[in-house]
């Protein structure tokens, strides 16, 4: 067993989390829309996609209103592994992505003769940010013997040096059956799902040094004072979370892993460590329940997120309309990278596939 955070990428790192910084001061956050308004966006969005022969497909971290809009128009609402495969599997000549670039990316590598246009391509991720494809293949070099794992929420370009591209709906599972194959693994780049990994399996992992700036800030000390406040809670955390935060729930999982362990709780009231844009989800499939968001870091002057990622509060009814009308915001990806990411893309598709996910917890 061997957890290693990797030290040789401290220095650029370091200049990564500026660049998130950088980043982050470009957000925009859309102007909110009254009810008329969004009501004649929605009509006529519909109306486009009829005529386009488009399907919108939304994260579940995307503001509501999308949420709704993807599932009334006959589109889907998902985590990234779901989102990659109903674009691929859907007979739409368009789609349209709702979430950030690394989605639509994604979504272009299995589908290359679809269109895929994207609300915005400024919402990005601190994830796929913080790992530059020039520093990680230099690393993965340095590392030869390790098989190389990269979570979703990465560049196509980063995708193309990988052995294995995870979710974390999927990502457990892969490592598990990477280290019966007795394989040393390489992982990037959140941290805190690759210790959650690592700690679950044992498996020896090298682990890249990045984080997303939404898990990040939940914290365990908020989190156990809030159990007390609420001892018949269920706490249901996602496994970009710190260990510490992680070590308190009583289920850790992937979005649709959350969404289904809220469904079959006995418990009624829920407190939740992901992005709040979940609650939507969580509300419908399970209205006699009570949802409390856990607490970040968003008392102080220090919240980033505040349980909000800013790059999937970019996409709104608006940009959605005008880069569905003049079909803008295009995804492209070279083909030979988008060949050389679809390897490990459709490996983790093959295994998603012929193997039975589990969601891990104590509860
Ligand atoms: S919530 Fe975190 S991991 Fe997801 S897109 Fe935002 S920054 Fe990236």
């Amino acid at each position: 067993m061997n957890q290693i955070i990797a030290s040789e990428t401290s220095t650029a790192l370091s200049a990564d989390s500026a660049l998130v910084r950088e980043y982050l001061d470009r957000v925009v956050r859309p102007a909110a829309l009254d009810e008329a308004a969004q009501k004649t966006y929605k009509t006529n969005i519909k109306q486009l996609m009829q005529q386009k022969n488009a399907r919108l497909v939304a994260h579940y971290y995307t503001d509501s209103v999308l949420q709704d809009l993807a599932e009334e128009s006959g589109g889907f609402v998902g985590d990234s592994l779901e989102m990659a495969r109903f674009g691929r599997d859907c007979d739409a000549e368009t789609l349209i992505v709702a979430g950030v670039k690394f989605m639509g990316e994604s979504a272009k590598i299995l589908s290359p003769e679809k269109t895929v246009l994207m609300p915005t391509l400024e919402a990005t991720c601190s994830l796929d940010i913080a790992c530059p494809v020039d520093k990680f293949s230099a690393f993965c070099d340095q590392h030869p013997d390790r098989t190389v794992v990269v979570y979703a929420n990465t560049s196509a370009a980063v995708k193309a040096r990988a052995d294995w591209v995870v979710t974390s709906s999927i990502a457990l599972d892969v490592v598990e059956y990477l280290m019966e194959q007795g394989k040393k693994v390489l992982w990037a780049p959140d941290k805190h799902l690759g210790s959650y990994i690592q700690q679950a399996t044992g498996a020896d992992m090298l682990l890249w040094d990045a984080a997303c700036i939404v898990h990040e800030e939940f914290k365990a000390r908020g989190l156990a004072d809030m159990r007390r406040l609420y001892p018949n809670a269920a706490i249901l955390a996602h496994p970009e979370s710190p260990s510490a935060v992680r070590e308190i729930a009583d289920v850790v999982g992937s979005t649709t892993q959350i969404i289904n362990a809220a469904k079959q709780s006995t418990k009624l009231e829920i407190i939740v460590a992901t992005d709040r844009g979940i609650f939507h989800k969580l509300q419908q499939v399970a209205p006699e329940k009570t949802f409390i968001i856990a607490p970040t870091a968003g008392v102080d002057a220090t919240c980033r997120s505040c349980a909000q990622c800013p790059w999937m509060g970019m996409n709104s009814l608006e940009s959605l309309y005008s880069s569905l009308q003049e079909t803008t915001n295009e995804i492209h990806v070279e083909p030979a990278l988008a060949a050389q990411a679809m390897i490990p893309l459709q490996r983790m598709l093959d295994f998603a596939a012929n193997n039975q996910l589990k969601v891990r917890g104590k509860a």
